[in-house]
């Protein structure tokens, strides 16, 4: 267990769990599972799910199933089924032999459906979509009986196994269970069981043309796998009567739905069709892109697990839908970085500073601290010279005094190296801009302190231009540029609605045009000896990953995993 879980848990889903423990409820078994659709990839609000469904297992003893909830072929794809095994596996949870596959249950699914149309608890409509919409009407208002409703069992089954045969066409009939039309809740007035579709699925191939909806699949997927507790996110607190009234009408082993807040934050989107979006339309380079609100694109930024599991340890389990502030994750991985990166010297907007009285063909190597944090990190060398490269931030022509670093006349601490003069600076005959800052350095100070006890204000970091090389550094902000993008309502319809395309609202609109800068940083010897998938620091930056796909040997890349400081707002204005 990883330090991140070191303090025992408590919630509302916890505490119930334990009391069905207690009580002897299932005969004390836990059971749960994360039943991930693999059509697209996991993100961070799944890692919220599968914190919660494995860590109650591990917490209890009790086992955690991964399900693939693949009933719905047209969407779905063995690269989604790869990619969640190994985003779980990554978080650092562990299915055991408990892997599943809703389509593996299609055949038990099929005989549940014709027990409910022997019972007379489902029949066969020939209602279109949105012919059965008006049927259906509003919660307010009784809806109308159904033409197909009083078909008679034997009819049905001659349908349903004619359906199942292929005789027809997509669209033209459906099962349904015949509940209530009357009823105040939208989903018991003869929800869909089963429909028609053409369409190949990853693992059963051509086997079937006739797929379960989602509440039909659902509860039996977890009937089937003898669930104890199923628990899911809150748009599907007013399916529950369904799902309970399903598993009493096939007669079979009823586990508890339990619903909990979904995870929200600032300035992301967090619905795989619209991240699919975002990839299918190129807005990013895919969907390990950093700046994605994947596990596989927080992951290639540098995210660790742990970090992931802390966020959502401090988010917490509650009924109470809210918005998560996407510092809060920043927060998390900050708080690690500091105490395990290394620290190194990069400049990332770099302007020459030339030392006018030091020897022109020197290079000497000072020792610098690798992690202020960490005594055992040990020093390293770093080579200095006459010429070295440094933010051209640090430097002001004219600078009044709350300026603690360079401007002519003034003297500051170059990191581990000398207190510097500024003496003047160099122009572009042409344009009038500066090419170079030019400076005097005092010999006494070696290692950045001065034996007579002078002071300086201001420390600046730096890289020496003779011995230093370059990087390629992508600098990131928000990908989106306001708090809530999602300007489409992703509320109780969501579940539902997963398998009809939806709107796509314009969420795009509010994309960040500024949200990958990539420069070609000046960076210190050790840097160019990092290896792919390696942290670091540059000082007084932000923390940086060294990209696992694009980094070459002596040729890191890095992307910012997050600044020192919130310097988001001020970039972005
Ligand atoms: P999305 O809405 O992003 O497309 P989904 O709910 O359709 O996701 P599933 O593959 O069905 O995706 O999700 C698997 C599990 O993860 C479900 O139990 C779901 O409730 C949970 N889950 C999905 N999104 C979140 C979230 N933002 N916060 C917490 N749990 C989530
Ligand atoms: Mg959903």
């Amino acid at each position: 267990m990883s330090k991140a879980d070191a303090e025992p848990l408590s919630d509302f889903i916890r505490d119930k769990v334990a009391e069905d423990v207690a009580t002897g409820k299932y005969d004390g078994r836990v059971v749960t599972r994360f039943p991930p659709e693999p059509n697209g990839y996991l993100h961070i609000g799944h890692a919220k799910a599968i914190c919660l469904d494995f860590g109650i297992a591990e917490e209890t003893g009790g086992v955690c199933h991964l399900r693939f909830d693949d009933t719905n072929p047209e969407k779905e794809d063995v690269e989604y089924v790869d990619s969640i095994m190994e985003d779980v596996r990554w978080l650092g949870f562990d299915w055991g032999e408990h892997l599943y596959y809703a389509s593996d249950y299609f055949e038990k699914m099929y005989e549940c459906a014709i027990k409910l149309i022997s019972d007379g608890k489902a029949y066969v409509c020939e209602l279109s979509v949105d012919a059965f919409k008006e049927y259906r009407g509003v919660p307010t208002r009784p809806g109308k009986l159904t033409p197909g409703r009083d078909r008679s069992v034997e009819e049905n089954l001659d349908l349903f196994g004619r359906m199942r045969a292929g005789e027809f066409e997509d669209g033209r009939y459906v099962l349904r269970a015949r509940i209530d039309m009357d009823s105040p809740n939208l989903h018991m007035r003869d929800p869909a069981l089963y429909r028609i579709k053409h369409a190949p699925h990853h693992r059963t191939g051509d086997t079937w043309c006739l797929y379960p909806t989602y509440d039909f699949a659902h509860g039996l997927e977890d009937s089937i796998e003898r669930v104890t507790h199923s628990l899911c996110t809150l748009e599907f607190e007013v399916h529950r009567p369904l799902y309970d009234w399903l598993l009493e009408a096939c007669e079979v082993y009823r586990p508890a739905q339990t619903e909990f807040a979904r995870l929200n934050l600032t300035y992301t989107v967090m619905s795989k069709r619209k991240l699919l979006e975002l990839v299918e339309g190129h807005y990013v380079s895919g969907w390990d892109d950093p700046r994605m609100p994947t596990l596989c694109g927080l992951r290639r930024r540098g995210y660790t697990a742990d970090s992931i599991r802390r966020f959502c340890r401090g988010v917490g389990i509650t009924k109470v839908e809210s918005l998560t502030d996407i510092s809060l994750l920043e927060h998390h991985i900050k708080d690690e970085l500091n105490r395990t990166a290394r620290r190194v010297m990069a400049v990332l907007d770099p302007i020459k500073l030339v030392i006018e009285n030091y020897p022109e063909d020197q290079v000497e190597e000072l020792e610098a601290i690798n992690n202020p944090e960490d005594e055992s990190a040990g020093t390293r060398a770093v080579p200095f010279s006459r010429e070295l490269w440094i933010e051209r931030a640090d430097f002001r022509e004219e600078a009044n005094r709350k300026f603690h670093r360079l401007t002519p006349g003034r003297e500051v601490r170059l990191r581990y190296a000398y207190f510097v003069t500024c003496t003047g600076v160099v122009k572009d005959d042409a344009t009038g801009e500066i090419i170079e800052v030019h400076c005097t350095y005092d010999p006494a100070t070696r290692g950045g302190d001065a034996p007579d006890g002078r002071r300086v204000r201001g420390t600046i970091h730096w890289v020496c231009a003779t011995k230093g090389g370059e990087a390629d550094v992508r600098l990131y902000d928000r990908l989106f540029s306001v708090e809530r993008p999602d300007t489409v309502d992703e509320g109780p319809a969501s579940a539902t609605t997963r398998d009809s395309a939806g709107t796509s609202g314009n969420f795009k609109d509010n994309l960040n045009p500024d949200s990958l800068t990539t420069v070609r940083a000046k960076v210190e010897p050790a840097i160019l000896a990092m290896g792919a998938g390696e942290h670091c620091q540059f000082e007084r930056k932000g923390y940086f990953f060294s990209d696992p796909k694009d980094s070459r040997e002596g040729a890191p890349r890095f992307n910012q995993v997050v600044p020192l400081r919130d310097s988001w707002r001020k970039r972005s204005s």
